[in-house]
């Protein structure tokens, strides 16, 4: 890019004030600085998001920033870390101030509504191609891991699944959900980040994982690392009015369950430990010594495979 496009990123991107006291430097040297408190661990993640291949071309870009930081936020969630700061590398076709705007306007807001600074980052020309990297702190030995579940732990999800994966739907116009398109779409293009769960579940959580690539795949992640089997029940699960109604209409009862996106969490707690739970959550199902998920639907236990899932949204 040429030095003026330089610049012109610039302004969007530096002289913004410091919010969160652990930044010790921001944008504009050779490295951030940032100060990890004494008996605090760093927590890093990324994720790359590219036109065409994760979202749209005609995406809002207030969205896809909102979204970009999100995804991010919700890795930090999902292992019990408050969120510090974040850096971006932003490649682009060419510079287009509009665009820019509005994408740093989404990013932005959701980033200081978390006490985040973006501290760094690179751009370059190229596909549109957007990877945010997110940086957080957790008391050392305190971090939500994947591996903890033991058999007999009770399994919950943070709230409602399934809206992120009817509103990929709606946004590809193989489905309307009428009046409740609106708010199905924003849970699909802005999901909440479940920072402050995240952090309180981490005093008595075993396990945890958000919800990126639907409940079946990420439980199975959980069942894993962790050695164990688990079985979820139907009944128990929880779904948005929109949910149910495309359920009812269409027969397809596997979506909402094998559909990503929904970024909320999906944890394990030992029984004896459940009475410390202050978050709001749905109890779904149990771990059991495995291996393999289970689901148990209008009375019928059967492992997940003999449902037959053909695919994965
Ligand atoms: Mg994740």
């Amino acid at each position: 890019m040429s030095l003026s496009e330089f610049e012109l990123i610039k302004r969007y991107f530096t002289g913004k004030k410091i919010i969160n006291s652990h930044v010790r430097l921001g944008v504009g040297d050779d490295c951030a600085l940032l100060t990890v408190p004494g008996g605090y661990e760093l927590a890093v993640t990324m994720d790359t998001m590219v036109e065409g291949v994760h979202f749209f071309p005609d995406v809002a870009p207030d969205d896809l920033g909102h979204k970009l930081l999100a995804v991010n936020l919700s890795d930090l969630a999902s292992m019990g870390a408050e969120p510090i700061a974040i850096t971006l590398a932003l490649t682009m076709p060419k510079v287009d101030t509009s665009w820019l705007e509005q994408f740093v306007e989404g990013f932005g807001k959701l980033a200081r509504s978390h006490n985040v600074d973006l501290v760094g980052g690179d751009t370059t020309r190229g596909p549109l191609t957007l990877s945010l990297q997110a940086m957080g702190f957790v008391p050392v030995g305190k971090a939500l891991r994947r591996s903890g579940a033991n058999p007999g732990d009770l399994i919950y999800v943070t709230n409602k699944i399934g809206d992120a994966g009817l509103g990929l739907k709606i946004a590809r116009g193989d489905y309307d959900a009428g009046p409740e398109n609106e708010k199905v779409l924003r849970q699909f293009n802005r999901p909440d980040p479940r920072i402050n769960e995240g952090i309180k579940i981490r005093d008595y959580a075993t396990s945890c994982i958000d919800l990126s690539d639907g409940l079946l795949a990420d439980l199975t992640h959980i069942l894993e690392a962790s050695h164990v089997g688990a079985c979820i029940n139907w009944e128990k699960i929880p779904f948005s009015k929109a949910v149910h109604h495309y359920i009812k209409e269409t027969g397809d009862w596997q979506m909402p369950i094998n559909a990503g996106d929904d970024y909320e969490l999906c944890f394990t707690v030992n029984p004896q430990k459940a009475e410390l739970i202050d978050i709001d959550c749905y109890h779904i199902g149990f771990i059991e010594t495995g291996p393999g998920l289970k689901l148990n639907k209008a009375g019928l236990t059967q492992e997940i495979a003999s449902y037959g899932f053909e695919h994965f949204y």
